[in-house]
């Protein structure tokens, strides 16, 4: 084929094969037609290790912002760093968001399916849908092919270093830009690896303002760098493969990470070069935890909590975590929690407003037990004894297969104190801490050694609890209402010289002994073999007469 065009001949070298042209792909994704206020938002994760907490953080504000609006919620994967990938990482991602009710409009799903008909969904299965723009902005001038190799990057970013100067490929730094069309082909034919680098025609020295949706009106930097568009082994970098595909996927709201802030002067760039309307931005302020007295943000390497695998094997309830999320992202949750214990969390409205603007939510374990705890308080003996087990089967099989052979008995314990109210039970944080908070329950795993009972009972005659316990089994009916067994308890304590009425002892102290307190803490230590249990009564009543007198009698 004869040229007369220059950059044309160069194009068709870097792109030999047929593209399909930016019309078409225009035509193949038509507009989503929305009605006011609707957004479409995504989730975008790359598949280079575990979900993150971060990751689930954005994914749920993501989706909450979408879904009040009655909009769409998408996933998209972010696979174009082939080097960073972790196998299984991209199953695990998207079975964390299912998990945690994260559920997507579009884009994969657990099954392997993907649904949508924006996709492919996955940046890697899209090269056909980049290959055509980078193309364009060849044609138009306003991107060329680099031929640095990684040696004279590093040479140049040590220069701009040692002269205290802005690093980056930009302004005379950037030296394929110069070079010239025949010597950039002469390059292509010869087969010397390149990157296609975006033409800026920003000035670093001009401010442009960038509306962000949390923090606000911000004053940013043109951008002046030239950056990867596309890399050598002919994929896409993330800024230029995600405004692609948030343009073609109809994304109206973008909420991601505060480290991806400082680019948006480059996306907007990019955005108004194509002659595209860019998405709205809100960047999330990255989610902090304490560390020696100070805050800093969670690292992925070093903290466990970071991942959000940690969780399903603490084995904190779903719900608690995205309540704890939700309070993080708006700390009026709280009290909507509180006036709203039973209500699912999608019912609690959401606001940007309310969102971080700087610092970062601080991630605190104690409080998400706490929240955790108030959220297992309000499931049923039945949803506690499924949840514990699934967990149960997934981390400690022993356990669970206790928990089948004994279901009946096991929900009986569940459902100790189980009812509303400000004394709702709240002793399980976490389904790891089930087997060791029922243990005593159980006869096989109830060693207790005698004289360790009358230790953690302290100074009592030991004669007179012999007595107590005797007196007690001798008129105690498993069958009798709590009042009735109360009223038996006070009448037992009168009989051993205790006050089974606080306020008597209150007023003549000297009469007594002790109070009902004393005795029933003999009968807590005998029976659990601690001293802070759930109501005494029921645990009795769910122990059985059996198990009760044995234990009395030890
Ligand atoms: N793949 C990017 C990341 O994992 C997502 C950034 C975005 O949401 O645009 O950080």
């Amino acid at each position: 084929m004869e040229y007369t065009d220059a950059n044309q001949r160069l194009i068709d070298a870097i792109f030999p094969k047929i593209l399909l042209s930016p019309k078409e792909i225009e035509k193949k994704y038509p507009q989503r037609i929305l009605k006011e206020g609707m957004m479409v938002t995504r989730i975008s994760p790359s598949p280079t290790g575990p979900m993150h907490i971060g990751g689930m953080y954005t994914a749920l504000i993501s989706k909450r912002l979408a879904s009040q609006s009655d909009g769409i919620f998408y996933v998209r994967i972010e696979d174009t760093d082939k080097k960073r990938e972790v196998q299984g990482s991209l199953k695990l991602i998207i079975e964390s968001l299912a998990r945690y009710g994260l559920t997507t409009d579009e884009g994969l799903q657990v099954s392997g399916a993907e649904i949508g008909i924006y996709g492919p969904y996955t940046q890697s299965e899209r090269v056909h849908i980049y290959k055509p723009f980078i193309r364009m902005l060849l044609a138009q001038g306003n991107a060329y092919p680099c031929f640095c190799t990684q040696e004279q990057l590093e040479e140049m970013r040590a220069q701009q270093d040692l002269s205290h100067i802005r690093s980056g490929y930009y302004g005379s730094w950037a030296t394929c830009r110069t070079r010239s069309i025949d010597e950039a082909f002469k390059r292509i034919t010869d087969d010397i690896p390149f990157v296609i680098r975006f033409k800026s025609q920003g000035n670093f020295e001009n401010k442009i303002i960038v509306q962000d949706l949390i923090k606000g009106r911000r004053e940013l930097s043109q951008n002046d760098q030239d950056i990867v568009i596309m890399k050598s082994d002919g994929l896409p970098t993330y800024h230029f493969a995600h405004l692609i595909d948030d343009h073609f996927m109809g994304t109206t709201h973008v909420f991601r990470g505060d480290e991806w802030f400082p680019s948006v002067p480059l996306h907007l760039q990019l955005f108004e070069t194509i002659g595209w309307q860019p998405p709205a931005y809100g960047h999330l302020m990255p989610i902090q935890k304490i560390d020696d007295g100070s805050k800093r943000k969670l690292s992925k390497r070093h903290d466990p909590e970071a991942t959000i695998s940690y969780y399903s094997e603490m084995g904190y309830p779903e719900q608690a975590v995205i309540d704890y999320l939700l309070n993080l992202a708006n700390s009026n949750f709280e009290d909507w929690r509180k006036a709203n214990t039973r209500s699912d969390n999608s019912e609690f409205l959401l606001s940007i407003e309310r969102l971080a603007k700087s610092g970062g939510p601080l991630l605190d374990l104690t409080k998400l037990e706490h929240v955790s705890k108030e959220t297992i308080a309000h499931m049923s003996a039945n949803e506690v004894y499924d949840a514990s087990l699934a967990w149960a089967r997934v981390y400690d099989e022993k356990f669970a297969s206790r928990m089948m052979t004994n279901e009946e008995y096991t929900k009986k314990i569940f459902g100790i104190e189980r009812h509303e109210g400000p004394k709702a039970r709240k002793d399980i944080g976490m389904w790891s801490q089930v087997k060791q908070e029922i243990a005593y329950f159980f006869d096989e795993e109830f060693h207790v050694d005698i004289k360790d009972l009358w230790n953690l009972l302290g100074i009592v005659d030991k004669n007179d609890v012999k007595g107590i316990i005797s007196d007690f089994l001798k008129s105690y009916d498993p069958l009798d209402p709590k009042e009735q067994w109360l009223e038996k308890l006070r009448f037992l304590c009168e009989r051993h010289g205790y006050a089974g009425i606080i306020k008597d002892f209150k007023q003549n102290p000297e009469q007594y002994k002790g109070t009902i307190i004393d005795v029933t803490k003999i009968f807590r230590v005998f029976l659990t073999g601690r001293l802070d249990t759930p109501d005494l009564f029921e645990l009795m009543h769910v122990m059985g007469y059996d198990r009760i007198t044995k234990r009395l009698f030890t």
